[in-house]
């Protein structure tokens, strides 16, 4: 039913109780998993408690992997970051990283059927079914999203960060990372500790952060479509404590019922 024929009190109270949300899990779980029993399958899911399942999205060097960390502090969740998986891969020197090692390079896509079977495979796994996850850098095309639908996996919150691009080039510039550790430091807001040695990443390069800022852009509408009802925007262009308490605000109103 369009809600414009309701009621606003009725609007905010579906609002309130997060009853579209609610109905889309029970939907999505029932036809995952068709049980026999269907009201019995119903009613154990209402009593089960939900994990929250996150999913970050945002230009490249958009602050993501900030706000990634504090997430995963703040509700425990796994954290899957598909960037993170790839540039492991590529350290074992594996037929699959000498693959993608030229596309990483250049701030291209990797293919969505790799993308898909290592993200799929993590959250199979027992951890996330019980803590719940966090989605970083995945999807990040149409096909991404609906093979995650395929498969039943509907997240709870999709976080997209709007950031403006003059960040974005200063970011680019200024980003190093410590190969050893991954993390993340920048010459001028958060320089590495005197000493450290610290890299550019190869993607990092202006034309790479060109090629991965038009694959944001290009691609952002047609995955957003498919989380509709879940997705909302937060103003990437604050500090990372402002940030980080909005999104904080829009994950515990969508997650849990
Ligand atoms: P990130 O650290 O998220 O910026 O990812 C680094 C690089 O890994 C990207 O520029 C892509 O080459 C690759 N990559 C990460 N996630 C995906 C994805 N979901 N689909 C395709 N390629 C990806």
């Amino acid at each position: 039913m369009a809600t414009d024929q309701l009621s606003a009190e009725t609007v905010k109270y579906l609002a309130d109780k997060q009853i579209p949300q609610l109905f889309e899990f029970l939907y999505h779980e029932t036809l995952l998993t068709r049980p026999t029993d269907l009201i019995g399958h119903l009613l154990t899911l209402l009593k089960t408690k939900p994990v929250p399942k996150i999913v970050v999205m945002g230009p490249p060097l958009g602050g993501k992997t900030a706000q990634c960390e504090r997430i995963v502090a703040k509700y425990g969740v796994v954290h899957i970051s598909t960037g993170d998986l790839l540039r492991k891969e590529l350290t074992t020197g594996s037929a699959l990283a000498k693959q993608i090692q030229s596309t990483m390079n250049a701030g291209s896509l990797v293919s969505d059927q790799i993308v898909v079977q290592l993200v799929k495979d993590r959250l199979q796994s027992q951890e996330c079914k019980e803590k719940g996850w966090l989605l970083d850098g995945f999807p990040r095309t149409r096909v991404q999203a609906l093979s995650l639908q395929q498969v039943g996996v509907i997240p709870s919150c999709v976080i997209v960060l709007d950031v403006p691009s003059d960040l974005i080039v200063d970011r680019a510039e200024g980003r190093r990372v410590d190969p050893k550790t991954g993390r993340v430091y920048h010459v001028k807001s958060n320089p590495p500790p005197a000493g450290l040695e610290v890299e550019q990443r190869p993607d990092d390069s202006a034309s790479a952060v060109s090629v991965r800022l038009s694959n944001y852009t290009t691609n952002l509408a047609d995955i957003e479509e498919c989380y509709s009802s879940v997705s909302v925007h937060v103003n990437g262009g604050r500090t990372e404590e402002e940030i980080a308490n909005e999104i904080t605000e829009q994950i515990d109103a969508r997650v849990g019922r």
